[in-house]
């Protein structure tokens, strides 16, 4: 038995360049990717990485040093049901937000951990790896439909090889200046994060669909309202896409039985790690529907998407916020080329964060 020795919560800043004025985000213009790196020690010797969902990490520190690391510490690391007790133990805390990004944070680590003791890659435990290639997607951030802006980075994506496209544009004119960039064989989708409520996106979505989408992405206020979601899939025909707020299995289950979604999107960083991420891709593709995770952000948790990408069923690209960072984690070790990743083989994760990293970024 291999036990937690200890549990490190390191939040890391990386200034970021989208080549425009700073987007907003959760009320504020947002000038740098914050990440939550969470480093695991064992009496082993073996040193786990994680990743917890980054943009609100001073809540999610004080839930490690307040109850995840007490509750942890002294516990099997290849405990698959560690991670399963924390939530019910910290369930009165709400079902999502900082106790289960914390939770996220310690499950995608300890796999890092098993598959370190076990010399084999995380996609080998899952199952064994079905491809060693993913397809990245330029998942642009937003530029406020300021159509030149669109126009300009969309042509910069396609310039660095990227072959799909994501826009978090609102505007049925923006979407089209990128689709006429794009010319029309390049996917493309569209992301509104719940911009309309249930009535507006009938008319909003059918605006965009002319511009010829993928799918369109939480496209209705409040995101858990499937009922008006299977009715604007119908409407409109478009595929729709929702999950990156979503709080457990159950809760894709409900939106699969609603006729909801065809692309399911769990977060690795949100949703209870790794564990639950591939569990939620294997049920959902099981019942018809595509996994196509959420992962705008560069640390273990965007490797524990790489490895459930590499070993589900359905081939799915994955989603890279398109930016120039201050520093790009794992740019030695897993590198984006012509807009496809090589999945890292060796043991665990495949590739640790950079000292340097933490060195010139930790908060
Ligand atoms: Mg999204």
């Amino acid at each position: 038995m291999t036990k937690i020795t200890g549990i490190e919560p390191i939040p890391v800043r990386i200034p970021f360049d989208h080549w425009a004025p700073p987007p907003m985000h959760a009320g504020k213009p947002r000038t740098a990717i914050d990440t939550l790196l969470v480093r695991v020690t064992t009496d082993a010797g073996v040193v786990g990485w994680g990743e917890a969902y980054g943009p609100m990490w001073q809540a999610t520190v004080p839930t490690y040093e307040n109850w995840i690391a007490p509750l942890s510490i002294g516990q099997d690391v290849d405990d698959l049901e560690l991670t399963t007790r924390l939530e019910r133990t910290l369930h009165n805390f709400g079902r999502a937000g900082p106790s289960l990004h914390a939770i996220s944070g310690l499950d995608i680590a300890l796999w890092d951990i098993r598959g370190k003791l076990a010399g084999a890659s995380v996609s080998t435990l899952l199952g064994g790896r079905r491809r060693d290639r993913i397809e990245v997607y330029a998942s642009l951030l937003h530029y406020d439909g300021v159509l030149d802006n669109v126009r300009r980075v969309t042509a910069r994506a396609l310039q660095a090889g990227y072959r799909k496209i994501k826009l978090h544009e609102r505007t049925a004119a923006a979407v089209a200046a990128a689709r006429e960039i794009m010319g029309p064989d390049i996917p493309m989708m569209v992301d509104v994060n719940c911009a309309w409520s249930p009535d507006e996106a009938i008319a909003a979505v059918t605006a965009m669909a002319a511009s010829r989408l993928t799918w369109i992405e939480e496209p209705i206020w409040p995101p858990e309202d499937v009922a008006s979601l299977a009715v604007l899939r119908r409407a409109t025909g478009l595929a729709t896409a929702i999950g990156e707020n979503a709080t457990g299995a159950l809760d894709f289950r409900k939106m699969i039985a609603a006729n909801a979604v065809d692309y399911v999107q769990p977060s690795a960083v949100k949703i209870g790690g790794l564990t639950t991420l591939w569990r939620i891709c294997t049920e959902a593709e099981a019942a018809g529907a595509t996994c196509a995770p959420h992962s705008p952000y560069f640390g273990p948790g965007y490797l524990a998407t790489l490895h459930v990408l590499a070993a589900k069923p359905r081939e799915s690209a994955i989603e890279r916020f398109y930016c120039d960072l201050g520093m790009v984690p794992f740019e030695r070790t897993v590198r984006v080329e012509d807009g496809v990743i090589a999945v890292p083989d060796g043991p665990g994760l495949g590739a640790d964060p950079e000292p340097e990293l933490i060195e010139r970024y930790r908060v």
